[in-house]
């Protein structure tokens, strides 16, 4: 039997090729292809872009993202084994799949590609947040990417798109909330993959702002950490390990010495890095 477009059933190409899943690879995969092609979609519409796939496995969501019409995706995928079954799929779409054997966290994505370009992912958990910090941190702004659709653990999900008024809000989300718009879009329950993880997933869908606060990242996450390193501390006393009297840091920021780092938005950390100097 072949599934909707002609090539084996996912379940068949990881017997084909002995994909039993590595936990240190952060390997969970997703069979159902309906739900692969709900992710495609919400990344779409697809027509005229490139998209940058990590961790394509077997290579489901890649065979969702290229039935929905993506120009091109481009595929780093880690695990050797993975290889030959993801260059069945690049046979079955001529030209239009480009399979990189590397590590994500050393590839330069923004070389990868020209045009309009996406990222979209079920990610490997266990890099997860490097990766995604990575991507923020890309210079100049605005990125080489469109927009990213990402799957996470849904605590990580929530840690993304969380605000002053969120109990998961903290340094992930001032910088994502700085540099992008994010939401979460749906959650998938661990039924959903081979193997199950302990916890449920949610896709995040990231836009980056064009035009966010100045301010340099590596100095705001400087500040976001000593704040919310002792979260539960006024800033008057959390913000003294920057090596600096946090009173007039506060003061020609606006924010009251009382304040805790959990009450604070992206634009009153941006504020107290620029008085940093
Ligand atoms: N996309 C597939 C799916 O949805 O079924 C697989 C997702 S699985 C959660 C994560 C994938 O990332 C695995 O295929 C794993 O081998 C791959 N991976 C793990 N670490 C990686 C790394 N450093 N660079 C590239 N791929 C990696």
């Amino acid at each position: 039997m072949t599934a909707q477009d002609g090539l084996p059933p996912l379940r068949d190409v990881i017997a084909a090729h002995g994909l039993n899943a590595v936990r240190a690879l952060g390997q969970n995969f997703l069979l159902d292809l309906n739900l692969t092609g709900r992710i495609a979609r919400a990344a779409g519409p697809l027509a005229g872009v490139t998209v940058i796939e990590v961790g394509p496995g077997p290579g489901g969501l890649t065979r969702a993202l290229l039935a929905e019409g993506a120009d091109k995706v481009i595929a780093v995928e880690r695990d050797r084994r993975c290889i030959a079954a993801l260059e069945e799929i690049a046979a079955h779409y001529p030209g239009r799949l480009q399979v990189i054997e590397g590590d994500a966290l050393t590839t330069d994505m923004a070389a990868l590609a020209t045009g309009r370009v996406r990222i979209v992912a079920n990610l490997p958990y266990n890099i997860a947040t490097p990766l995604l910090i990575g991507w923020l941190r890309t210079e100049p702004w605005p990125p080489f990417y469109e927009n990213m659709t990402l799957m996470f653990q849904r605590e990580v999900a929530e840690r993304i798109v969380a605000t002053p008024a969120d109990d998961a809000y903290g340094r992930l989300g001032v910088v994502c909330g700085w540099r992008t718009e994010a939401h979460i879009l749906f959650d998938i329950s661990p039924k959903a993959f081979t193997p199950p993880p302990k916890v449920t997933s949610s896709v995040v869908q990231m836009i980056p702002r064009p035009v966010p606060l100045p301010v340099d990242m590596a100095k705001l996450e400087r500040v976001t950490a000593a704040a919310f390193g002792q979260r539960r501390k006024m800033l008057r006393q959390s913000l003294k390990s920057l090596g600096v009297d946090p009173l007039p840091l506060l003061a020609a920021s606006g924010i009251p010495e009382t304040a805790r780092a959990e009450e604070i938005d992206v634009a009153g950390f941006v504020r107290l890095t620029d008085a940093l100097g």
